[in-house]
């Protein structure tokens, strides 16, 4: 299955350091497709779901009708792609914080 966007259905795209790709047309960003085409999306979100309420990988299996290979598959892609978020949202969160400490240390100073 070739790669299209999601949102103008381009073939073309740059890849991002952060294994990414981004659309030469509309400049979307977005998480290229791997092994995951196979499984639908409702049973994505449901995994998903799941796995974010930390249930462990034999409820999920009971709950999702899915192998417990490829479930660990998706797991462990889930988690690499979760790794890869974290960053990106402290680093947003410190610096809000660090502009705050930054203005109230002004302030004190005049
Ligand atoms: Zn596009």
């Amino acid at each position: 299955m070739k790669q299209t966007c999601k949102k103008c259905k381009s073939t073309q795209f740059w890849k991002l350091n952060d294994g990414r790709l981004k659309c030469k047309q509309c400049y979307n960003r977005f998480a290229p497709n791997k092994n995951l085409t196979k499984i639908s999306r409702k049973l994505l979100k449901q995994i998903i779901s799941e796995f974010v309420l930390e249930h462990s990988t034999n409820i999920i299996l009971e709950r999702v009708n899915i192998s417990k290979y490829k479930l660990l598959k998706i797991l462990t892609l889930l988690r690499i792609e979760m790794t890869k978020d974290i960053p990106e949202m402290f680093s947003g969160i410190v610096e809000v914080e660090m502009k705050h400490i930054w203005e109230d240390n002004g302030k004190i100073k005049d």
